[in-house]
């Protein structure tokens, strides 16, 4: 048995399966660079190749592929926000993600097991049944819960009635759920890849070339490289990367945590979370305990994790599960979000002709990778931005037109 074991491990009839093709050649120029090879790019640069068949595409990732934020972050999907425009373009990427594994042939662990959202105040609760009426008047599944509909859904939760902050409703989306974001990241990257775009990490760009008022190629430490259409899809590098293009965004860039605990037998089939704990938690498949909370209260370009960010989110998780006292901590760290004054998305067109913006992805863009990949690749085949994603174009800013999110993002991402 060993010996057939090693005979099958040296074989060359079995070759290691490779998901992505051997790296080839920077050339010296593309119809469409994209910068950023996270969930975003590769997910626009997958729907150009396989919807508008544009494959003279690359994307250049200074580091490795969805090794950004996309690695980073706590997997939450929904769609339960508060202004319909948010909510028809969230729907969308929830509808994606039910048959991206299909689509895609690779399996994203897509588990849309619910979220449930704890209100401990009277203004919650207003919100929340603002948030329950737009969600239903666009045709997605929400509803207000009580406290006994609460308990039944998540029977181990702690809800005294003389808490600190005492549950008082809950708003329950079905539609809610979770995928695994490194294989979101790998599937985009493997199709649009055997599409014939060509993936280029360890490459940095370092400067974007702009004549009469148009993107003409960009400059990266492997030289430069011409384009007729560049996207930037580069996440809590956003302000950094558009300065280069001569653009100033409306975005401050704070580093957001997360952490997660060692494997427990399964109790908790929701996602839970409370915007006034600031912290929500999830079970994953192999047991662990996803928490996070809001991002920290300074703008910084640092992913080190904090002792002070872990003491409060325990201690609020704490307050709704205090029989997890004694369970450890694996991990704990954090990536740098792109926020923007409304908690929405910048997407679209910007100053530079040919130049496109998907950024402002803040704490809640891993949810927006299919439907952002899919509508970037539309606005870059036409060159023209559809209606969807009109409510997200950078002069939103300047006309005081804010698709206003806070109360919807806050904790839950
Ligand atoms: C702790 C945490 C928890 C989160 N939880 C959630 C959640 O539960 N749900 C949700 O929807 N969202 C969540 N988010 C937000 C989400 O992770 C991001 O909005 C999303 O991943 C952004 O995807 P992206 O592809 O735009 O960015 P990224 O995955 O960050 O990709 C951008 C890439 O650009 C590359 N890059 C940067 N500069 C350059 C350059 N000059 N040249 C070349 N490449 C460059 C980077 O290396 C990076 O790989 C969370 C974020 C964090 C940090």
């Amino acid at each position: 048995m060993p010996f057939g074991l090693l005979k099958y491990g040296f074989s060359p009839g079995y070759p290691a399966r490779r998901d992505l093709p051997a790296p080839k050649d920077l050339r010296s120029g593309y119809d469409v660079v994209i910068i950023g090879g996270g969930g975003h790019g590769l997910s626009t640069a997958y729907h150009l190749a396989r919807y508008w068949g544009i494959t003279n595409v690359c994307v250049l990732e200074k580091g490795y592929l969805g090794g950004g934020n996309t690695a980073r972050n706590t997997a939450v999907i929904r769609s339960n926000y508060i202004t319909p425009e948010s909510v028809r373009f969230y729907d969308e990427s929830v509808k994606l993600y039910e048959n991206l594994a299909n689509e895609l042939g690779y399996n994203m662990m897509y588990s849309q097991r619910g979220q449930l959202t704890l209100a401990h105040s009277d203004a919650t609760v207003r919100t929340f049944r603002l948030r329950a009426e737009v969600g239903k008047l666009c045709g997605t599944r929400i509803e207000m819960i009580d406290r006994q509909q609460i308990q039944d859904l998540v029977p181990c939760l702690h809800m005294p009635e003389d808490a600190r902050y005492p549950v008082l409703a809950g708003l329950w989306h079905p539609d809610g759920g979770t995928g695994r974001h490194d294989s979101v990241a790998w599937g985009y990257a493997r199709r649009a890849a055997e599409m014939g775009v060509e993936l280029h990490q360890r490459t940095e760009v370092t400067g974007v070339t702009v004549e009469k008022g148009r993107v003409t190629g960009v400059e990266t430490d492997r030289g430069p490289v011409r384009a007729n259409h560049v996207v930037q899809a580069v996440a809590g590098m956003s302000s950094v990367v558009a300065k280069m293009a001569g653009i100033a965004l409306p975005i401050r860039s704070f580093p957001l945590q997360a952490m997660v605990t060692q494997p427990l037998k399964p109790f908790l089939d929701p996602l839970v979370s409370s915007s006034a704990l600031h912290c929500y938690v999830s079970q994953t498949a192999r047991g662990e305990l996803v928490i996070g909370g809001g991002s920290d209260p300074y703008e910084l370009y640092s992913t080190r994790s904090t002792l002070d960010l872990k003491e409060s989110l325990i201690a609020h998780t704490l307050e709704l599960f205090p029989f997890l006292a004694e369970v450890r901590l694996l991990r704990q760290w954090a990536g740098i979000t792109d926020m923007t004054p409304d908690y929405s998305p910048i997407m679209g067109e910007s100053p530079i002709k040919n130049y496109w913006l998907d950024a402002g992805w803040g704490t809640w863009g891993f949810k927006a990778t299919p439907v952002s990949g899919k509508r970037m690749a539309e606005t870059i085949a036409n060159e023209k931005v559809p209606d969807i994603l009109q409510p997200f174009r950078l002069d939103r800013f300047a006309t005081f037109d804010l698709a206003n999110e806070m109360g919807a993002t806050a904790a839950s991402h």
